[in-house]
């Protein structure tokens, strides 16, 4: 399952990493904007300056260049202005062919500058910029200027820069936020987590406390209530009026099958004893007998299952007591066994028991050791179909006592199992309660309380057809043997 801790890293990551996506495009258009308006500024200086450096020289040199025909010095002067200029440079004629070309031009590959001494043919009329893309120079941004007072030669000038020779340019920037951003990304990343972390770990300690408190015997404690007076506190405040309701109800829920059971106890014992004196009367018809035998047997399940339900409601309250004293468990297990043999002879199953040669003494609660013992052995009888087997056995493994009840019956679903130690749980009511195994599933419940009690547990393993193993196992206090 997904953490809430890592659910809301993961957002805080997905909204960084957009708000970053956003800026960071936002930062690189409009670099790349003022990126071209700066080469534009400078292009149009240098076109500026060259076109008044030609009209000048024009003044200068024109008789010289109309007398010689050839205009030698006014070629090497402008080689001599235009060499220093650090981006291309293209003067043309009226025609449109190019004059001079300095240097970083004759630099370039042939193809651009074709391009670049194109956009001069024909000469034109306005100054004006654009961008070509060339393969291997990349953008290339021009700027060109008609130049009218230079002579009858002079027809225009071009300047261009590659879009990407500004200090600092788009690609630039884009290559550090590359490099930059997912170092950011990540170590804000760490950072979310750490603070969910943080900001979740109440909600945590109170899921702690919280499952400590709802195992069902200490529903009397509260969840410790947080001084931060945020959400966190108002849900312990919430939470623990909760509990206390449920206390309240538990309290009173447990009241009434105690007393409930309290009460029908000596009604029920009145009963089966008047039953049980008219069984003994003589001369009954055998009807009557057959009823009389039908109400006994139910009055016998009625107070057992009064007893059960006192039990389980005074060890709710914490009323019920253990009368510990040291017992010899083999004996114990031996006489259940017994039991257990008649029982599976009545109904058709061997019955097999295991102890260990020699007495194992153990501080228990004698009559309570054997209702679990009974209860385990009556299941596992009651649960196996004729020509099964039953085996009881106990082992003494030193620290501890293991007592296995192990049958070839019906066994238990994988869906049933988590349950079967819950009060009134049966599997499969349809087939046991009406039919041949009755029951009220307190059994289990008693049994795992009892080994509890005790301070041991009970597990259980089965394979439905196969046969079910329950195991308990209670340990030996420490101290001498
Ligand atoms: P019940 O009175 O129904 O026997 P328990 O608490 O003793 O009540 O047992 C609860 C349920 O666990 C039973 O209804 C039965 O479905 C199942 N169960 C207990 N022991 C066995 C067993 N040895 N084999 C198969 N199922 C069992």
């Amino acid at each position: 399952m997904p953490s809430l801790r890592r659910r809301v890293t993961v957002w805080y990551a997905v909204a960084l990493g957009a708000t970053v996506l956003v800026f960071g495009t936002a930062l690189y258009v409009e670099r790349r904007q003022s990126s071209v308006r700066e080469i534009d500024q400078r292009l149009f200086i240098e076109a500026d300056f060259a076109r008044r450096w030609l009209n000048e020289s024009y003044r200068v040199y024109a008789g010289q260049v109309i007398r010689g025909g050839e205009g030698r010095e006014l070629e090497q002067a402008i080689a001599a202005n235009f060499e220093g200029v650090r981006d291309f440079l293209v003067v043309s004629d009226r025609r449109g062919d190019y004059l001079y070309l300095n240097e970083p031009t004759r630099r370039l590959n042939f193809a651009a500058v074709e391009a670049l001494t194109a956009l001069l043919t024909p000469p034109p009329a306005a100054t004006d910029s654009g961008t070509i893309v060339d393969p291997v120079e990349g953008n290339l941004r021009f700027l060109r200027m008609p130049i009218a007072d230079a002579g009858p030669e002079v027809g225009a000038v071009l300047v261009a820069a590659r879009t990407s020779d500004v200090s600092f340019g788009p690609e630039d920037l884009l290559r550090s936020m590359l490099l930059i951003g997912p170092v950011i990304l990540l170590g804000s990343i760490a950072v979310g987590y750490f603070l969910a972390g943080r900001a979740l770990a109440p909600l945590r300690a109170m899921r702690d406390e919280l499952e400590a408190i709802t195992d069902g015997r200490s529903l009397h404690r509260r969840l410790a209530v947080p001084m931060s007076g945020d959400e966190f506190a108002r849900l312990a405040v919430t939470v623990n009026a909760t509990i206390a309701r449920l206390e309240r109800s538990f309290a009173s829920l447990r009241r009434f099958t105690a007393d409930a059971s309290h009460e029908l106890k000596t009604p029920l014992m009145v009963l089966r004893a008047g039953v049980e004196r008219a069984l003994t009367q003589p001369g009954i018809p055998a009807e009557s007998l057959e009823g009389l035998d039908q109400s006994l047997d139910h009055l016998n399940q009625m107070s057992e299952l009064v007893d059960n339900l006192l039990m389980l409601a005074r060890a709710d309250e914490g009323r019920a007591t253990l009368a510990v004293e040291p017992c010899d468990l083999r004996a114990l297990v031996a006489d259940t066994g017994e039991t257990a043999e008649m029982l599976g002879e009545a109904a058709g199953v061997r019955v097999t028991v295991d102890v260990p040669p020699d007495p194992v003494m153990l501080p228990v609660d004698a009559s309570r050791i054997r209702q679990l013992l009974l209860n385990l052995v009556t299941n596992a009888v009651k649960y196996t179909p004729n020509g099964g087997e039953v085996g009881l056995a106990l082992a003494d493994l030193g620290h501890e006592l293991v007592i296995t009840v192990r049958d070839t019956g019906v066994g238990i679903a994988a869906g049933d199992l988590p349950h079967i130690f819950d009060r009134f749980y049966r599997a499969d009511p349809a087939r046991s309660r009406a039919g041949d195994r009755p029951g009220t599933g307190l059994g289990l419940a008693i049994t795992k309380w009892i080994a509890e009690a005790h301070g041991g547990e009970i597990a259980v393993q089965s394979r439905p057809g196969r046969g079910t193993a329950f195991t308990v196992r209670l340990p030996r206090p420490p101290g001498p043997a």
